[in-house]
């Protein structure tokens, strides 16, 4: 007998949904029977992606917003109750890297372009989310953070600033919410195969560094961060909330 799908009937919102971690979370939803709602600013890689939900046995939708802009994220929360009548889960996973040179090199626009991503985007998307999955009875949240908001690196001060803040706003909004039957966590990935460091794994030497970063002596694959996503929005994790769950290989011991 085919075992019970997981999430049938419940309906999930991803952000960055249209490439790398955030496709394959859709995805993973999908197969455990959920309807998708896959978030993006490409339409062309948000159509592949809903064209993967679907293959994979769950319904999917792509909504074009911008997530560090209020009006997107409000219509993009409009148009899931729109389509698939409430919101259960969010993955609120866009996020950008720009800089690799030390803090005194940093320029006044990379500072504003991560933190109006990373950490407006993600306040943004609680902000618009909370309210619908309060509707829907409670739910889940989890927020992309990153092996860099826990053990930052030289080189990209502005990002690891922005992923501290990710945890503190899962913390804060976590708490806030606990007693409504909100759980609201952060994934921490390590380095995970994936469009954003594409070119530092372009030649071998790039790769082996990547490879040796992490104890477990590889980069991670975007299917392992999706398992962890569905862990915890499952029941399986419904003790678990404000946590950071590090999917890293061993990089942020
Ligand atoms: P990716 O570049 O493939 O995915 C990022 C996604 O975010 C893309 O779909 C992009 O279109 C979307 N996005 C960017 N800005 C957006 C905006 N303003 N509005 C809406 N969507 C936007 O890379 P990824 O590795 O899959 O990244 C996903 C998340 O994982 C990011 O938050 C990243 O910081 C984090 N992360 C990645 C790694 C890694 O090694 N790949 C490690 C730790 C954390």
């Amino acid at each position: 007998m085919e075992m019970m799908k997981a999430f049938i009937g419940k309906v999930v919102l991803v952000t960055g949904g249209t490439s790398g971690i955030g496709r394959a979370t859709a995805i993973a939803f999908a197969q455990e029977g959920a309807s998708v709602v896959v978030v993006g600013r490409r339409e062309s890689e948000g159509a592949e992606s809903v064209a993967l939900i679907e293959q994979a046995g769950g319904k999917g939708l792509f909504v074009q917003a911008d997530v560090s802009i209020e009006d997107d994220v409000a219509a993009m929360v409009a148009k899931t109750l729109e389509s698939f009548g409430k919101l259960d889960f969010a993955f609120n996973n866009a996020g950008i890297f720009l800089e690799s040179a030390p803090i005194t090199e940093v320029t006044q626009d990379t500072i504003d372009r991560i933190l109006a991503i990373n950490v407006r985007g993600v306040a943004l998307c609680l902000k618009h989310e909370i309210p619908a999955i309060l509707k829907s009875g409670g739910g889940g949240i989890v927020n992309t953070a990153s092996f860099l908001g826990i053990h930052p690196h030289p080189g990209s001060a502005i990002y690891n600033a922005s992923k501290f803040a990710t945890i503190g706003l899962t913390k804060s909004a976590a708490l806030e919410f606990a007693s409504q039957g909100v759980r609201v966590n952060a994934i921490c990935p390590g380095v995970i195969e994936t469009p954003m460091n594409e070119e530092y794994r372009q030649d071998a030497q790039g790769r082996a560094a990547l490879n040796s970063m992490q104890p477990l002596g590889r980069i991670g694959h975007p299917e392992e961060i999706a398992a962890a996503v569905l862990y915890l929005c499952s029941p399986k994790a419904g003790f678990v909330t404000g946590t950071t769950l590090s999917v890293d290989g061993g990089i942020a011991i």
